[in-house]
């Protein structure tokens, strides 16, 4: 799958070289410190090694071409691998739509990395996962460092797990578990953002809520006015209907019976003269009738004007109620004792009239300023309403004088009238007969005539009455809209004491009040509230979306550990079966395995041991017996065993899942030539399921190469790579 590697700039590479590696096994030779070792760190950069120090470097900066007394440093150190990506078996290694995949780093002196797939720019992200699907993982595994075979002899228990866990191709269950990790983290954060989003809404929320209860009070209250008011105008109306029909009819009645008794008493009186005396006599009593007849009518009319300036004031009153004015001013005790202090200097002592006099003045526009100062300007500028009720006063306190002297005009007329009729009676012959029939018709007059002005006042009355219930229409339709005037007539007034509807008024004054100390209709207050709830129900369903994810997430998780457990135990076998197998073929005898760390806090056995929140997995041990010795401990091992048994297990593991490639720096470095001969019958056997690059001096190994690349440094300092042939490579090598 490998195809080429190209290296610009990478280490001793100053130079483009292009590495091809179309064989199963390509061995690169040379001498020590030509450069061999940077062709497995060029691999381990171009995969995204983060680690400096297995590329043996401090900085970035030491990765590129640092330069040499004839050659110029670079800048940059780019390193490409370039896979073959066609159809194998029905399937692309990478997925990749590409028939070639290359993946490049660019390191630059500023320390900063860049990564593409295909000339594309991508995060190192991109590249772990593109990878990680090719079961390309963690490049320790397959890069096999100088003197790093070993490794996973010296890292712990769980470091060794973690590596196992890679070579399985594994990789990739943990990558979805951090991915699903870091979604958690930000659901989480999430749901801590909409959480305080709610908390800080709340007391906002409570506040609006608590006034949009007012206003809904406030509305109960408007339909309790408007129920108690329309109750109240119908009867009123229906009261006022009947009233005025009754008054009416009284009326006509009252106006014929006086026609009535008028037509009687002029007919006694025509039939009681028959002379010249009694004609003139006759004549004074209708010239008094015609003056009391004259003042009734004045009466009336003025009857009629009182009642308009009365309605008017009433109106007025109730129109300046709502601009009542403060009747006190506040005056200060010092302003007080600095007024008596004044009074007291101007006050001279001197008899003399002139002084007395000027002191006087003195003392008189000094009080005029004191009162000028409290008396504020706006108390002479009466309100329009209070001005107007002050001018109807008055008006009405003329009219009621007028009245008087119309009253008295009145009674005075009546009384001349009353006496042309004695004089007249008194004049007929007939004598008292005539004088009582007179007196009689005279008296049932005066009574007709006081029925016909009670009728009057009753009218003047209903119209007061009338005009009041207009004013009560007016201010209930200011608080409760028009809407409060579509009510259904009633025919007839209940039969009921006028006080009942009294104290109906007076329950819709008081609703009137309360309404009116309630104020405004709020329309804003409700369209903040509808708002604020409906963001409010928008974070809860958000919180409850942000929740179900998270489930979501965890159970992933939870997922995936299952599946990484089953998956893990099952490679765990198979590796500990070629293990074993490797071993005993290394070491002539003998055998050794992999086995899971003995849990401290878990007895029952299971795999994993809950530790707090996270589920720790057991470490693997690694178990040896070697043939015909009592070793049973790895720090009992010779520097050749260990490498023996690292190469068994590093070989076995790769064998259970084959990575692509396999990249072995020196790795058969501490081989006797019995060993070497086994290693590279290995090697072959490995050959057949991963492409294997071997830098090597051993001679059993380069034999089993089909490509053979020797690496030289001159006195420039720069690595230069050429092909040779298996019988020239010892030599290169040297
Ligand atoms: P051995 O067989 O002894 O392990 P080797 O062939 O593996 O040797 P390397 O360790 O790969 O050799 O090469 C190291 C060489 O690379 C040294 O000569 C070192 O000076 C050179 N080198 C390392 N980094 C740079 C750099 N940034 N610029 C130039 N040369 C470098």
């Amino acid at each position: 799958m490998l195809k080429r590697l190209e290296i610009v700039g990478f280490k001793s590479f100053a130079k483009k070289t292009v590495l091809d590696f179309s064989s199963a096994t390509t061995a690169i030779v040379g001498p020590n410190g030509s450069g061999k070792s940077n062709v497995a760190e060029a691999f381990r950069f171009a995969l995204g090694e983060q680690s400096m120090k297995s590329m043996r470097g401090k900085r970035s900066e030491d990765l590129i071409f640092g330069g040499s007394h004839s050659v110029p440093r670079a800048n940059r150190a780019s390193v490409a691998i370039v896979f073959d990506n066609s159809e194998q078996a029905g399937r692309r290694p990478f997925q990749l739509d590409f028939d070639e995949v290359a993946i490049e780093r660019v390191v630059l002196r500023d320390g900063s990395s860049e990564y593409s797939i295909n000339g594309s720019r991508v995060r190192l992200r991109d590249i772990e996962e593109l990878l990680a699907g090719a079961n390309v993982g963690e490049t320790s595994h397959q890069i096999i460092s100088q003197g790093e075979a070993d490794r996973i002899l010296i890292a712990s228990a769980r470091e060794r797990r973690a590596m196992l866990e890679d070579a399985l191709g594994l990789a990739i269950y943990e990558f979805k578990k951090q991915e699903a990790q870091r979604k958690l983290e930000k659901t989480e954060t999430n749901i801590a953002q909409v959480e305080s989003l709610r908390r800080e809404l709340a007391p906002h929320l409570r506040f609006l809520e608590r006034q949009v209860e007012k206003l809904e009070r406030v509305d109960t209250l408007r339909s309790e006015l408007s129920t108690v008011a329309q109750t109240y105008f119908a009867i009123e109306e229906a009261y006022l209907a009947a009233e005025k029909r009754a008054v009416h009819e009284a009326a006509e009645i009252a106006a014929a019976r006086l026609a009535q008794a008028s037509a009687e008493l002029s007919a006694i009186e025509e039939n009681a003269t028959t002379d010249a005396e009694g004609a003139r006599r006759l004549a004074q009593v209708r010239a008094a009738e015609a003056e009391v007849e004259k003042a009734a009518l004045a009466r009336s009319a003025l009857a009629r004007e009182l009642g308009r300036v009365e309605g008017a004031l009433n109106a007025a009153k109730q129109r300046s109620a709502h601009e009542a004015r403060e009747p006190y001013a506040k005056v200060s005790r010092e302003d007080l004792i600095a007024l008596a202090e004044e009074a007291r200097r101007q006050s001279a002592p001197s008899t003399e009239p002139g002084a007395l006099r000027a002191a006087l003045d003195a003392l008189s526009t000094s009080v005029r300023a004191f009162v000028d100062r409290f008396i504020s300007r706006d108390d002479d500028l009466m309100a329009d309403e209070e001005q107007a009720v002050y001018a109807l006063e008055n008006e009405r306190v003329a009219l009621g004088e007028k009245e008087k002297r119309l009253i008295d005009e009145h009674d005075r007329a009546r009384s001349t009238l009353t006496r042309a009729r004695e004089t007249l009676a008194a004049h007929d012959e007939t004598g008292k007969e005539m004088r009582r029939r007179l007196l009689e018709r005279a008296e049932a007059k005066a009574h007709e005539e006081a029925q016909v002005e009670r009728v009057q006042a009753r009218t003047r009355e209903l119209a007061q009455i009338e005009e009041t219930l207009e004013l009560e229409k007016r201010d209930t339709v200011a608080l409760a809209g028009r809407a409060v005037l579509s009510y259904a007539p009633v025919a007839t007034p209940p039969e009921e004491a006028r006080s009942v509807q009294a104290e109906r008024r007076r329950a819709l004054e008081r609703l009137r009040i309360r309404l009116e100390e309630a104020g405004g209709t709020g329309e804003d207050v409700r369209a903040e509230f509808k708002e604020a709830s409906e963001r409010e129900s928008f974070l809860a369903r958000e919180l409850g979306d942000l929740a179900k994810s998270a489930d979501g997430l965890r159970s992933l998780t939870r997922d995936l550990d299952a599946e990484l457990a089953k998956h893990f135990a099952d490679g765990l076998a198979r590796v500990n079966a070629s293990f074993g197998e490797f071993f005993a073929t290394l070491f002539g005898g003998g055998h050794a395995q992999l086995a899971l760390e003995e849990p401290e806090s878990n007895e029952e056995g299971t795999d994993a041991v809950l530790l707090g929140e996270a589920f720790v997995h057991p470490g693997i041990e690694i178990e040896v017996a070697l043939p015909k010795k009592k070793v049973r401990s790895l720090v009992q091992l010779s520097g050749g065993e260990r490498a023996l048994t690292s190469i068994a297990l590093i070989f076995a593991m790769s064998q259970v899942n084959p990575p692509p490639f396999l990249i072995l720096d020196e790795t058969d470095a501490a081989l006797d030539e019995a060993n070497a001969r086994r290693y590279g019958d290995m090697i072959e056997s490995l050959a057949k399921k991963s492409q294997l690059i071997v830098i090597t001096h051993n001679r059993e190994t380069m034999r089993r190469a089909g490509i053979l690349y020797g690496v030289t440094m001159g006195g420039d300092g720069v690595s230069k790579l050429l092909s040779v042939k298996f019988e020239d490579a010892i030599a290169v090598a040297k």
